[in-house]
Order: C-alpha cells, then structure tokens, then sequence
C-alpha cells in the first residue's frame, strides 16, 4: 500500500481526492458542535457560585484548549460556576492579557467568540514561558532531518484552488525557511513526504472534528507527525496581498499551523505567528522576534 502511494501519478491523486470528498458528503450532516458563540452571551457576566444554562460550554471549551480539568468528568455537564472553573477562567484571562477577574465578563465572552486555532493553549498544565510554548516533551524533527517534503490531501475540497493553496503554502514555509536552517519543497509523491496538509470538514478521522465556519480554522500535530489540517468550511483568502473581512488569510494560517509542525506550541504574544487567535480579515504574514526565538531556543538543545 506504501508503495503504491508512493507512485500516485497527479491524475490518481485527483482522482482519490475527489472520491474523499465525495465520501465526506455525509459529515456535513453529522453531529456538529453546537454553535458556541450562542451559548456564550447566556452566561455573560456570570460568576462563582452561580448556575447559568450553558456554562457547561464553557468548561468544554476550556477543557479543549487545556485550561480546565476535573477529576471527575461528571462536572463537565453541570452548569455550576465552580471554583476550578473560576481559576481556568483566570488562566485563559493571563493567556490574553485581559483584565483578570474571574468572570465571565464582557471582554473573555469577546476573546471566546473569536476564531482560533484547534490547538490548545497550556500543554504542560501551567503557563511556562512568558511568551512562546513548545508541546510536552519538546518534541523535534532529529538533526539529521532538515529538508521536508510537504505534500497536500484533502478529503474535502474549499473554497480555493489547489494552485492558490500551493502558493500560499510555498509563502507560508518560505518564511519559516527564511529564519531557520529548514528548507521544504513540496511533492506530489504522498510517500516522499514528511509534511501532509489538506483541507477537511466535521469528523475528519483524528477526533478533532472542524465545526463548520468560524470557530475553529485549523490544527496541525507536533513533530514528527506531520499533519496540518485546515478547516474546510471558512472563507479562506487566496494567496495575494489582499483579505476581505469575510476571509480568514490562508497564508498567515498556514504559517501557525507550521509552527506546530516545527513543535512551537501557543504564544501569548499577539504579535507572534504562534498567537492562537486571529480575527477575520486580519492579515499577519511575518514571523515575530517572539516565534523566532521559540524556534531558535527549541533547535538549539
Ligand atoms: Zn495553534
Ligand atoms: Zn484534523
């Protein structure tokens, strides 16, 4: 099978990326996370102590970007304010440098309604480094591997081209490449490449589904795993200098994704690339001194 992959002319691959999404019809009608921003403006300015319909969201979505967890998972479905849930929330408020209050105040409800990126924020349980994170355990790509090949799959097709999506990924590694002793190049060969990256919709077969426009846009794996998946229901920009404010810049996505492929983890820095949210029509296509040093202090150990 491997071999086989390997050998998949352009028209084959085509070909199976058009049966994929053909096949990933039916995970338009699966269950979708329910729309969370909905949920939110229930349970503004609510706080400890309090039982508000729709909190248990909340903790469901700490919980997905690391900032809350219980020994017994039962809390979960209860809309109690409580105090774990009052800490996780004084977390997440550090994270993005809000006012730290510990309620669910106008400006956190602001900040959760934002478009992010699927990876969590706290990986080892605690805020670590002032600015740039790695994943736990720091993994890398070995010494010995410093030139990737990327290759694009997808199960289902978006709102742009694959021409478009090959340019923007070339501007995307180029400006990694750039700042490291990285160089990627992308393959048609499946097999030959290190690096995967596509476009997918809901369940997508990693347990992290994508739930539809806005919300979350993508997420991509540590080393050496190698899989960046975008979420196939935005609107995504085309590679030029130009995103409406309906769009969400496919290459400056591209990039934060990489990063996570390189082994950065989130950044509090909302200057930095590894920052986890970005709002719709912002445009950030230049890494930080923060992400340069994430990478750099990462590489050099
Ligand atoms: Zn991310
Ligand atoms: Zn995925």
């Amino acid at each position: 099978m491997a071999k086989n992959l390997l050998y998949l002319s352009k028209a084959s691959l085509l070909l199976l990326i058009q049966l994929l999404a053909t096949q990933s019809g039916s995970f338009t009608n699966a269950k979708r996370i329910p729309e969370f921003s909905k949920s939110l403006k229930d349970v503004e300015e609510s706080q400890e102590g309090q039982r508000v319909q729709g909190l248990r969201e909340v903790k469901h979505y700490l919980n997905k970007y690391g900032y809350l967890n219980y020994e017994d998972s039962n809390n979960f479905e209860e809309d109690e304010f409580d105090e774990a849930l009052e800490v996780a929330i004084k977390t997440y408020q550090t994270f993005f440098h809000l006012k730290v209050t510990g309620k669910l105040d106008t400006d956190t409800i602001k900040k959760m309604s934002m478009p992010r990126c699927g990876v969590a924020d706290i990986i080892n349980g605690s805020l670590t480094h002032p600015q740039f994170s790695f994943f736990r355990g720091e993994p890398k790509w070995p010494y010995y591997k410093r030139h990737l090949q990327y290759a694009i799959v997808s199960s289902a097709i978006p709102n742009v081209n694959l021409t478009e999506v090959k340019k923007a990924c070339s501007l995307a590694f180029g400006e990694w490449a750039r700042f490291s002793d990285f160089r990627f190049e992308f393959t048609d060969y499946v097999g030959h490449a290190e690096l995967i990256l596509g476009f997918h919709r809901g369940e997508h077969g990693d347990g992290n589904a994508f739930d539809g426009p806005g919300g979350t846009l993508a997420h991509a794996f540590p080393p050496t795993n190698g899989r960046l998946h975008f979420d196939a229901d935005e609107i995504w920009s085309d590679s030029s200098y130009r995103v409406r404010s309906n769009q969400v810049d496919l290459v400056g996505i591209a990039m934060h994704e990489i990063g996570h492929l390189l082994g950065l983890g989130h950044s509090r820095d909302e200057l930095a690339i590894m920052f986890p949210g970005i709002a719709k029509g912002q445009f950030k296509r230049s890494l930080s001194f923060d992400d340069r040093d994430g990478l750099l202090t990462l590489y050099s150990c």
